[in-house]
């Protein structure tokens, strides 16, 4: 696919920067970390902002309230949506970058048009209920069991991880439907809605004194077979349909956003002083952030590479996961930079040139966790290895 910008694209470009520069100062400063009814608040209310100028499922179809309009103009929407450092997608990540995604994908018409104008709308947040205590890289040995009777199923069993699942209210959900079938040929991938009985949500705290992720608790909740994405037991397709969007496209928006993370990272080394002079004077640091730069910019080719895969494939390739790996390796190599350049500093906690020295704390905290979720960089060097590279499969 040729992914220069045509000039439809530039006017395009034209027309949401003009937008963005608008809106964006408009729509105020998030809630503070950690108030999470305050951030779906927040977020709603732009996603909806969004939705009604028409800057929503820029290439979603039309007929589900999406602009169905080329991949290219999906691309320049991200690159214009970093450069106004417009809010994060926060509390929409699930259902617009992997849940919808996999909804059009393989989801049913009728399910597709039930949920996909609402998480393009603000209107129903969702969360991933995949992993388990004993099922995480090894994701296919999950053992929350769905029993069917007649037209539901009945689920009970246990996740964790379940990013922002305090505030969502609907989770794609993987669940064993056959445990006398080989592992990964007995599980089903449904909708749960979260708002009925039998679901306990316990917010979980991370080392950042926050509560991003949550443990569910499932007692014999019911969910109707409708709910069910593709065909009983045939979930590990479907999962596989979800990781590829996870992994492959749905940190593009991050991706695109690390270009004012190196501009951030110039302004710190000019303010930062010492008696040699700005650490922007060292030719090291100088070297340092121009690889890193470089480095973004080759990992958003590889990224619209893998967007524009999707579009011709329907789902992003296994090449999405040396795209999750490089992402998540990066941004833990700009954070640590930030949180050298600013140096002793730190331990104040006193801002630097205008930069909050708390929010660089915050970001490389946050930057430990890219290597692990969405499978940790080994699994994603073991992908790479068997169904990029074609290396034979590791015990
Ligand atoms: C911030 C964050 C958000 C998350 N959000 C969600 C979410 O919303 N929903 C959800 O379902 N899950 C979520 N997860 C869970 C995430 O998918 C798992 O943590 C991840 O898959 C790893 O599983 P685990 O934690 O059980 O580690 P384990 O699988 O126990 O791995 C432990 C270590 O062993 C290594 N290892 C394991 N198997 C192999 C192998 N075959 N080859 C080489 N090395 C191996 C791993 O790389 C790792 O270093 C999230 C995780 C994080 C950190």
């Amino acid at each position: 696919m040729d992914l220069r910008y045509s000039p439809q694209d530039e006017a395009f470009r034209a027309e949401i920067r003009e937008w963005l520069a608008r809106e964006v100062p408009a729509h105020g400063a998030p809630p503070p970390p950690g108030d999470w009814p305050a951030r779906r608040e927040y977020d709603t209310a732009w996603q909806r902002k969004l939705f009604d100028a028409g800057y929503a499922g820029i290439a979603w179809p039309a007929e589900f309230g999406g602009r169905g309009l080329p991949i290219t103009q999906q691309l320049v929407y991200l690159e214009e949506y970093s450069r106004a450092e417009a809010p994060y997608i926060s509390v929409n990540f699930v259902g617009l970058m992997h849940a919808g995604p996999t909804l059009i994908a393989e989801g049913s018409d009728e399910q597709r048009r039930m949920h996909l104008p609402r998480i393009l709308r603000g209107e129903a947040i969702w969360c991933q209920g995949f992993s388990e205590p004993g099922a995480g890289s090894d994701l296919a040995s999950l053992a929350t069991r769905a029993e069917r009777h007649g037209g539901e199923y009945v689920v009970s069993g246990q996740k964790i991880w379940s990013t922002r699942a305090h505030v969502a209210d609907y989770c794609e959900l993987l669940v064993r439907t056959d445990p006398a079938a080989s592992k990964h040929k007995g599980i089903t991938w449904l909708i749960l809605d979260m708002r009925q009985p039998g679901i306990e949500v316990r917010p979980m705290r991370t080392l950042d004194g926050e509560s991003h992720f949550c443990e569910l608790f499932l007692d014999e909740v019911r969910v109707p077979v409708t709910n069910r994405v593709g065909a009983e037991n045939d979930g590990w397709r479907v999962a596989n349909v979800t990781l590829r969007f996870e992994r492959g496209t749905a940190f593009a928006q991050h991706i695109i956003t690390m270009r004012a993370q190196i501009r951030k990272l110039v302004t710190l080394a000019m303010t930062r002083r010492s008696e040699r002079g700005s650490g922007w004077d060292s030719d090291a640091v100088r070297a340092k952030v121009g690889r890193l730069e470089a480095s973004v910019e080759a990992l958003w080719r590889m990224t619209q590479m893998c967007v524009s895969e999707a579009e011709r494939t329907g789902a992003p390739a296994p090449f999405g996961s040396a795209v999750k790996l490089r992402y998540s390796e990066l941004s833990q190599e700009i954070a640590e930079l930030a949180l050298r350049l600013v140096g002793e500093p730190i331990l104040a906690r006193a801002d630097q040139g205008g930069v909050s020295t708390s929010e660089i704390v915050r970001e490389y905290l946050w930057s430990l966790q890219y290597t692990i979720a969405a499978g940790t960089s080994q699994i994603q060097r073991n992908l790479i290895a068997e169904r990029i590279l074609g290396l034979p499969k590791g015990r």
